[in-house]
């Protein structure tokens, strides 16, 4: 299996590149944001939870997070392997998604780490709000929490994954092609 975590900050361009990795190697795509709004919209009871959390721009509590994210990985298990977007976002996130991918013996082939700078981030989900129709995207404070909860608890998954010797960092900036290309190099020699 090739399991593919696509990490980097809110605004990266984590949700386009996925779409265009999932087709070229035929992977299974996980966005937990994408699960949460789900679950929002059908004002399940996950989604009724994740919302507070996700309107101030604060993270959803791990144990919900992964509790959903297990769910998705063991009901498609059979698949060539997975990738996984906004997911995982702490450590304990990180060390249940090894502890679940070992359980059906595989295991994270690779981070691939959209760079891309603050200034950048802001200006792209500003303009991304006025179209997306997400609150969490329309509000300059809200998009300022969304990083700051990034650099606070997620971007220590950096030496995380450096550890294993299976970090790679991607210029983030770019035509959305260029941008697949540079991660396609990474991932055809993984
Ligand atoms: P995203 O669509 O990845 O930008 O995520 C939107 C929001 O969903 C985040 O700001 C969090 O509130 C929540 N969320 C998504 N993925 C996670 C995660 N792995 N852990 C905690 N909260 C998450």
């Amino acid at each position: 299996m090739k399991n593919i975590v696509l990490f980097g900050p809110p605004g990266a361009g984590k949700g386009t590149q996925a779409e265009k990795i999932k087709e070229k190697y035929d992977l299974f795509h996980i966005s937990t944001g994408d699960v949460f709004r789900y679950n929002i919209k059908n004002n399940t009871k996950l989604g009724v939870l994740a919302k507070q959390y996700m309107d101030k721009g604060d993270l959803v509590p791990d144990q919900v997070t992964i509790d959903m994210l297990s769910d998705v990985v063991e009901k498609n298990i059979s698949v060539n392997g997975f990738i996984f977007d906004g997911f995982p976002r702490t450590q304990s996130q990180a060390e249940a998604l090894d502890k679940l991918l070992t359980k059906f013996n595989t295991s994270i082939s690779g981070m691939v780490a959209l760079e891309v700078d603050d200034e950048i981030l802001i200006n792209r989900l500003l303009e991304r709000g006025k179209v997306s129709g997400r609150a969490d995207d329309s509000n300059s404070l809200i998009i300022k929490n969304r990083i700051k909860e990034y650099y606070s608890k997620t971007a220590i998954l950096k030496t995380f994954y450096q550890r294993k010797n299976c970090y790679f960092g991607v210029d983030g900036v770019g035509g959305i092609e260029e941008i697949t290309s540079r991660i396609t190099n990474v991932i055809n020699n993984l």
